[in-house]
């Protein structure tokens, strides 16, 4: 075997936009650990969810970044994170990634935001095609100390590295705003229950008409030790396996026993 194929190649993206500083600290953690090509987005796309670019075509423009080791292979797509990683799979890497990781975002991923997350997304991409996907995010808006959560990704990715990874899933990996000295280490967790308490201000453009801005508040109803939100208030990196099926599979028999009448024959 060929000795370039004995390094891992790592796919990375993020929602914050390739000049993102998150996303600069996670390729600089990971171009020790394999090699990194990135696609990320040529502008902000937080809270997309999963949106994909169907009525306009998509550019990929070759991007300068610098890594530790040098100049890197990246590009910024004119897209969603769901559309860098789609297009980056088919088109831009030079054969199938290892592994596929986007962040580091600025901004909590936990409990019900999952569903909104451009980062999120990103690796629920890869994971559909089955390629192991970690979403890493910081758990403090704007700007902030990227040095710590780049040490914890690079820990977090070795061991996906070094273990078999469950098919058809990802890891939404939330790291404290604390420093790296301080966090007790890493949980296992599931999403809290928790959602927003949807507020939208209303104000009045210059033409009297009413517009609105979404300005919620985030609520914990979950009294849980084993949830996201728990682990990293309390200073761990959470680690949550996510799936993209969403069947709820417990409704499955109950809706079994309703009266469903055949619509052809008698
Ligand atoms: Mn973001």
């Amino acid at each position: 075997m060929a000795d370039s194929y004995e390094r891992p190649l790592i796919l990375i993206s993020n929602d914050d936009g390739i000049e993102a500083a998150g996303i600069l600290s996670l390729a600089a953690a990971l171009d020790a650990v394999g090699d990194v090509i990135i696609a990320a987005p040529l502008q902000e796309m937080s809270a997309v969810g999963h949106a994909i670019t169907m009525r306009d075509p998509v550019r990929a423009r070759p991007w300068p970044f610098r890594g530790p080791s040098g100049q890197l292979t990246a590009y910024a797509v004119s897209g969603t994170p769901a559309d860098c990683v789609k297009l980056a799979l088919d088109k831009l890497v030079p054969r199938q990634p290892d592994l596929v990781v986007s962040g580091i975002n600025h901004g909590p991923n936990t409990a019900v935001n999952v569903i909104y997350s451009g980062t999120v997304s990103a690796a629920t991409e890869a994971a559909i095609l089955g390629i192991p996907a970690i979403a890493f995010s910081y758990c403090r808006w704007g700007s902030g100390d990227f040095e710590a959560s780049g040490r914890v990704a690079q820990q977090v990715v070795q061991q996906v590295l070094d273990n078999a990874f469950p098919p058809g899933i990802l890891l939404n990996v939330n790291i404290p705003d604390i420093p790296y000295e301080q966090l007790k280490g890493f949980m296992i967790t599931r999403q809290a229950q928790a959602r927003w308490e949807e507020q939208f201000s209303e104000r009045l453009d210059p033409f009297d008409r009413p517009y609105y801005w979404l300005s919620g508040t985030f609520v914990n109803m979950d009294e849980g030790t084993n949830t996201d939100l728990w682990a990293v208030d309390n200073g761990w990196v959470s680690i949550t396996p996510v799936q993209h099926d969403l069947t709820a599979y417990r409704a499955m028999e109950s809706l079994q026993q309703w009266s469903w009448r055949r619509l052809s024959g008698e």
